[in-house]
């Protein structure tokens, strides 16, 4: 687990631009492997011509999913004001003590309440290909942050110190080091990747490495049967910890279970519910109803058609079909007091956890767009447009302190020239600011569903899939930089393209920079996306 809040960034760079391209999903594979035919038996994809194992059998492509990305226009509604009318009472903070939020997909198991130390089962079905833990402080009883030697104040985050499966076989232990690749920390090679940076709630969801959806993929599930994990939070850690202050063993957290059945396919269907939080005085039309409203009579209709539109360009890189496009005003007071909101704080009554909270009970991708993420940090890498709740976020259990994204806002609607956001124009983030904003959102969407930044800004630590290029500071630090690695950035230019040196263009790389963005997502993000609970 990381210590510190990393991964959650994203950076709008002032540079030149370019047009983005577009494109189809392919996930038909294309490394020679094994020797093996389709058709023929497997245990791994390495044993395969093919490069892909399903279900024990050498397999030229994933099956077919029920809908198509390409060329789709998602469905656009008008839903519910999202949120109480009257602005709620304050919680008193601390302890900030809320209530535990309900499952709305199935099957669930309810684990009760556990404290850090506590070794919780659960039930994996035959057939299974993924889960979710669901980690919710219950009454305000942790502490948010400790003063970890060496980081500071840290995010006192609940997470699983050590998840056995049901042969009893390690399947993530906290403790453990990653491999050290050219330089950087190497996820890939292990079955989970977990990094909880802010306190009081958590969703860990499986599968998210290289490895592990090989292991989905060519057993067809996961081990069946009884699997084990053992809570903890960063405060009980810290009180075994020398040095360590603020340090707590009284945090009681809420635990569900979600699994998943059901294979792999090439598509699958995502909801996403879309809040308005503007309360900018030049922008009045920014309501859910003009959202929702005839794009060809309402201009205020058509840059939102066209942010759907633009996200489903994107999502289809991932073999996604957006679904329902549902539009929410939030109250007049959320409106008001939330349309701009500090980052600098991620406990469970920030600003930020406030705006999550108001998400309706359906289960979908919570996104709220809003003016300004504001911040006291200096904005080097540029300024901040999205957040997360967290990495991925609670699919199927919203309403809570990380039950969104939040993304701004502000470029809709601006042209490089004129006409660039008009119907006729194509997707670009270099010319039109709704396609900025749709590359945003897919990227905070991108988050919730499970995937990382490919390189960290720092080049020190890579996504945990392997065929996403990475952008290693080792190699790709030029050789005048003044500052070591762990202190240098890197750009997107500086992660265009040769020498090992990429992911500049990728949707999920940390900064956006016109000049490189593309969009691209390669085919294991597509996996990691499609297994999330969120999509169908
Ligand atoms: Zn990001």
């Amino acid at each position: 687990m990381s210590r510190t809040r990393a991964a959650l960034l994203v950076a709008l760079a002032a540079a030149g631009l370019a047009a983005g391209g577009c494109g189809n999903p392919s996930f038909d594979r294309r490394i020679d492997q094994g020797g093996r035919g389709v058709g023929e038996a497997c245990t791994r994809a390495s044993d395969c011509r093919s490069g892909l194992c399903l279900s024990r059998v050498c397999a030229a492509s994933i099956p077919a999913g029920a809908c198509s990305p390409s060329g789709r226009r998602p469905a656009i509604a008008l839903g519910a004001v999202a949120g109480p009318a009257e602005r709620p009472a304050d919680v008193p903070d601390p302890p900030c003590a809320l209530p535990v939020n309900t499952a709305v997909i199935g099957p669930v198991q309810e684990r009760g309440t556990h404290v850090p130390g506590d070794e919780v089962s659960f039930d994996v079905p035959p057939g299974t290909t993924g889960f979710t833990l669901y980690l919710q402080e219950v009454d305000g009883t942790a502490p948010e942050a400790v003063d970890w030697p060496g980081a500071g104040p840290a995010a006192n985050a609940p997470f699983p110190q050590l998840v056995l499966d049901a042969g009893g076989a390690r399947f993530y232990d906290d403790a453990a080091s990653p491999p050290i690749v050219d330089g950087s920390r190497d996820y890939s090679q292990w079955l989970l990747f977990y990094a909880g940076v802010i306190p009081a709630a958590g969703a860990v969801t499986i599968p998210n490495t290289t490895t592990a959806l090989d292991r989905v993929r060519s057993d067809g599930q996961l081990a069946p049967g009884a699997w084990r994990f053992t809570l903890n939070d960063l405060a009980a850690a810290c009180t075994t910890t020398a040095g360590c202050t603020g340090g707590s063993t009284a945090g009681r957290y809420d635990v569900k279970v979600v699994t998943r059945a059901g294979p792999l396919l090439s598509t699958g269907t995502l909801d996403l519910e879309i809040y308005l939080v503007s309360s900018d005085p030049a922008h009045p039309e920014y309501t859910a109803a003009n959202a929702a409203a005839d794009p060809s009579t309402n201009a205020t209709a058509a840059q939102f058609r066209r942010l759907v539109d633009g996200l489903q360009s994107l999502f289809a890189r991932a073999g996604v079909c957006l679904g329902t496009v549902t539009f929410h005003d939030v109250p007049d007071w959320a409106r008001t007091e939330l349309s701009t909101p500090s980052i600098d704080d991620s406990g469970p009554c920030s600003e930020l956890a406030r705006l999550f909270r108001l998400a309706v009970p359906r289960n979908a991708v919570h996104l709220f767009l809003v003016d300004e993420l504001t911040t006291s940090a200096s904005g080097s890498g540029g300024t901040v447009v999205g957040l997360d709740g967290s990495i991925p976020g609670p699919s199927g259990v919203p309403g809570g302190v990380n039950s969104g994204a939040a993304v701004v806002l502000a470029d809709l609607g601006a042209e490089a020239a004129p006409g660039a956001c008009s119907p006729a124009s194509p997707f670009s983030v270099a010319a039109c600011g709704t396609d900025v904003v749709s590359y945003i959102a897919a990227h905070e969407a991108g988050h919730w569903l499970g995937l990382y930044h490919t390189t960290e800004a720092t080049g020190t630590a890579l996504d945990p899939l392997a065929d996403t290029p990475g952008c290693p500071c080792g190699t790709c630090r030029p050789a005048s930089s003044p500052l070591p690695c762990g202190s240098a950035l890197l750009s997107a230019p500086q992660c265009a393209g040769g020498s090992g040196c990429g992911g500049g263009d990728n949707l999920m790389f940390w900064q956006i920079d016109p000049s490189v963005a593309r969009g691209t997502l390669t085919p294991q993000q597509g996996e990691v996306v499609r297994l999330n609970p969120a999509v169908r």
